[in-house]
């Protein structure tokens, strides 16, 4: 199951990733546009100066984006190229554990007098506790080999938190 969602995860930041560079990428083209729009419309220098930096910041940005999302995560650690690292498999490694606090509702009858003809009626009072409570999470480890040199290398992730 962890590892399901983990693939689940994986996919979900990826079309999200993609969406979001995707638009950084149209406005750097209608940034760069812009610029010969200021050449030839407006003839100003200052505009044209402005467009220019703006179209540079949002080409840098939209790199910085496509690097950390979708080269630098398949990029081999020892041979640095692109689109090198294939997963060959998910393993159990370990076990972490970790202390939390659980609150929970449970309700208590009790009767109380309502100072009428009905006299005393039974009422539903909700009492809260909060216990500290020992968590598991499964440590996961994600193999990947270079498809060019080889090399093989590993990223963790852990799994859903349950009651140790
Ligand atoms: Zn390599």
């Amino acid at each position: 199951m962890d590892k399901i969602k983990y693939f689940i995860n994986v996919l979900w930041n990826n079309i999200w990733h993609f969406i979001v560079a995707l638009i950084m990428a149209f406005l750097t083209i209608f940034f760069f546009l812009m610029i010969f729009v200021a050449i030839f419309e407006d003839h100003s220098m200052s505009e044209f100066l402005v467009m220019l930096v703006v179209t540079a910041v949002s080409a840098l940005i939209t790199w910085l984006f496509i690097n950390s999302w979708f080269l630098k995560p398949y990029r081999c650690p020892s041979c640095l190229r692109n689109f090198a690292l294939k997963g060959c498999g998910i393993e159990e490694v370990g076990n972490e554990q970790s202390i939390g606090n659980e609150t929970s509702t449970s309700y208590v009858n009790t009767k109380a007098d309502t100072n009428t003809v009905f006299g005393s009626v039974d009422v539903r009072v909700p009492v809260t506790q909060t216990n500290t409570v020992a968590y598991n999470q499964k440590v996961y480890q994600r193999n990947y080999v270079c498809r060019f040199c080889g090399e093989e290398c590993y990223k963790t992730f852990k799994g859903d938190k349950t009651r140790a």
